[in-house]
Formats: structure tokens, C-alpha cells, sequence
């Protein structure tokens, strides 16, 4: 392979041995159509069924073809950074590996990369694949994610998208542990432009993801953009308190004018009820906080990786300041490297 890749496609894939043949069928013909010095980076993500075999295989007879396996699943999101801390290209694309994301797009976003746009997106013109439970979903969360913070997500927008090396460089640069990657490539910036598509059926099997997984992503979301959820207790608990106060001065006065009567019970302990919910509900929304912080200041890495197949040894990892520390080179090819840092703790 001579020197640097211009475009290098990133598929994070979990168990997708049986929809790799056609995929790379078909990545292979726009490639070649396309004529540009490419790899595929393709990041097995704790595979149970086979995907690293079919790699090796595929690799084989398409040298293009390079490999990271992750030591375990990590989930899509960190197979993404890995992928995109090891692809070496100018541009970097991103697409699933289940053939929702049609290769043939990447004409398009190449297209509009020359044209000098920084990260090119698919954005999908409808949702009919999805369940009406998770499109239901999915719009409340895209419209409370835009209420709560100040990123903004542009609609029907996913992780098929073109970006540019200076884009790819300032992803690796977010250290970030809970990593949700659609606000990272709203919050980086630069130079954008949507494409519409429609997006296929999957392939083969299901989707990766189930509601509980999909739960966890919207609550990664919203609190990794937005600090509201933690700051609007202390302006509600001050409301109640100054209700209260002003309750107890009303009893205060009653009692002065009229007496003490013993009715009230039912209210004490509705007040009280409704109370330490709220403060149960408040110490919740802290303990989200305090737990990602608590994630962040471990600086784990990343991503373990167990073999990267490929990637040229000899060359200098690019310099990646996703490393203060200055220890372990990020994508070093070689057994259990890290994704940042030394794997310590
Ligand atoms: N994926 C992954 N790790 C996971 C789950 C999913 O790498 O833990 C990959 C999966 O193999 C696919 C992509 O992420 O290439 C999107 O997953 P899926 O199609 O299940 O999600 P959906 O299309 O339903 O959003
Ligand atoms: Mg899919």
C-alpha cells in the first residue's frame, strides 16, 4: 500500500459475520470505482460469531482491508473512536456495517469534501423502519436534548458521515469516557453540509440495540451536553421552601388569632411525601453527575484492543494529543495496546 490512504472507511460491527460478504461486495465496487487509495478499518467490537474470522478471510483477498478487535464489546460509540484514533486517511468515512447506510453515498460525500465541506452527514428522510415506540422515542429525546442544551442535532442525522482529517483529529483529541458521539460531531464545529438519504433495511439480523441500551445512550446524551437536569433542583427547592415559609407564617398567625386545632395530618404528610421525593429524585440527578465523574477522573482507557491486522508499523502514530500524559502511543499496532494513555488502574 503506498504511503498514506485519501479515504479511509470505518465499520464498527458487532456479530455481523454473515452481512460482511455483501458489504464489502459492495464497498469494494464504489472503491474502485472511486479509483482513490482507500483502507477499511473495520473494528470488531467483542464479536461472538465468527465477524473476526470473515475479516481475516476477507482481508486475504483485499489488503485494504485492516482490523482492530477490541479485547471485549465496549459498545458502538467506543468502537467508533477506535476506529477513528487507528484509520490514517484524509477523509474518514463512518458507516454501520448492516448495510442500512448504502456505500454508494460516499460518492456524493467525497464530492462534497473536494468542495471544501469539513464533514459531510446522511441525514435519513424518514424513520418508517423504526418501531412508532421508538420513533416516539427518539423525538422526545431529540426534542428535550435541544431544550436542555445548547448543541444543536441536526434531524435524522446518525453516524453515516464523511469527515474531514482535521475533524477526525479533533474527535480524538475529546478524551471523554461516556462518549456521545452525535452531540462530539455537532460540539466539534467546522464546515458541515447533510445529504439526504433513505436509509435500507438492515441486512441480517436485528439491531444491536434494545430500549434499555437506547435509554442508557439518552441519558449519556443529556448529561454529557447539559447541566440543567443537576442546577434546576436548587431553583425548585427554593421555591418550595419559600412556600413553605410562607406557610408557616400563615399557621403561625392563624394559631395567634384563632387557636390550635389538630386537623392537618393529611396534609403534614402529603407535604412531607412529596418532599423527599423530590429530594430522592434531586439526590438521583447528583448521583448521575457524581458517577460520570467519578468515571472521568479513573482516566481508564478507552478501549483495549486485543490485535490490530494492517496497520503499517513503521509509520509514526499521528501525533495524537489525546495523550498528556505521554505515555503509550495511541493506535502502536501491537497486542493489548491501549486507547489512551498506559492501561493503568
Ligand atoms: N455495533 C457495535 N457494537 C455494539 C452494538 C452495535 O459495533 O455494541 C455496531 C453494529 O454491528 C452495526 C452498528 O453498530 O454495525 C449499528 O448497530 P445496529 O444496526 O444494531 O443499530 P441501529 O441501526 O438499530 O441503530
Ligand atoms: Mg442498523
Amino acid at each position: 500500500m503506498p504511503g498514506t490512504p485519501t479515504l479511509s472507511i470505518v465499520v464498527p460491527m458487532r456479530n455481523e459475520a454473515k452481512n460482511l460478504g455483501p458489504l464489502h461486495e459492495r464497498l469494494r465496487a464504489v472503491l474502485d470505482r472511486l479509483g482513490e487509495s482507500a483502507e477499511m478499518v473495520c473494528v470488531d467490537d467483542g464479536s461472538t460469531d465468527g465477524t473476526l474470522d470473515m475479516l481475516r478471510l476477507l482481508r486475504a483477498v483485499d489488503p485494504r482491508v485492516k482490523i482492530v478487535s477490541l479485547s471485549r464489546n465496549f459498545g458502538k460509540e467506543v468502537a467508533i473512536a477506535a476506529g477513528l484514533r487507528y484509520a490514517r486517511g484524509d477523509a474518514v468515512v463512518l458507516m454501520d456495517a448492516d448495510l442500512q447506510h448504502p456505500p454508494e453515498l460516499i460518492e456524493r460525500f467525497l464530492e462534497l469534501w473536494r468542495r471544501g465541506f469539513e464533514m459531510v452527514y446522511a441525514q435519513r428522510t424518514d424513520r418508517r423502519l423504526d418501531g412508532p415506540l421508538r420513533r416516539w422515542l427518539s423525538k422526545a429525546f431529540y426534542r428535550l436534548f435541544a431544550l436542555l442544551s445548547q448543541t444543536d442535532l441536526p434531524p435524522g442525522a446518525g453516524d453515516f458521515r464523511l469527515m474531514d482529517r482535521k475533524v477526525v483529529d479533533a474527535l480524538n483529541l475529546l478524551e471523554e469516557r461516556t462518549r456521545f458521539t452525535k452531540g462530539l460531531y455537532s460540539w466539534v464545529g467546522f464546515k458541515q453540509i447533510g445529504v439526504p438519504y433513505e436509509v435500507a433495511e438492515r441486512a441480517e439480523g436485528g439491531s444491536r440495540f434494545d430500549l434499555l441500551a437506547l435509554w442508557r445512550l439518552a441519558v449519556d446524551g443529556i448529561t454529557a451536553f447539559s447541566t440543567i437536569p443537576l442546577r434546576v433542583w436548587s431553583y425548585l427547592g427554593l421555591a418550595v421552601s419559600a412556600f413553605a415559609l410562607l406557610y408557616g407564617a400563615y399557621i403561625l398567625i392563624r394559631t395567634v388569632l384563632f387557636g390550635a386545632d389538630l386537623p392537618g395530618y393529611p396534609s403534614l404528610i402529603v407535604a412531607i411525601m412529596l418532599l423527599s421525593g423530590v429530594q430522592l429524585i434531586g439526590l438521583g440527578v447528583m448521583g448521575e453527575y457524581v458517577g460520570r465523574i467519578f468515571a472521568e477522573v479513573k482516566h481508564r482507557p478507552l478501549f483495549l484492543v486485543r490485535e490490530a491486522i494492517g496497520f503499517d508499523e513503521s509509520r509514526e502514530p499521528r501525533p495524537d494529543a489525546a495523550e498528556p500524559r505521554g505515555s503509550a502511543a495511541a493506535p502502536a499496532p501491537g497486542p493489548a495496546r491501549a486507547g489512551t494513555a498506559s492501561p493503568s488502574r
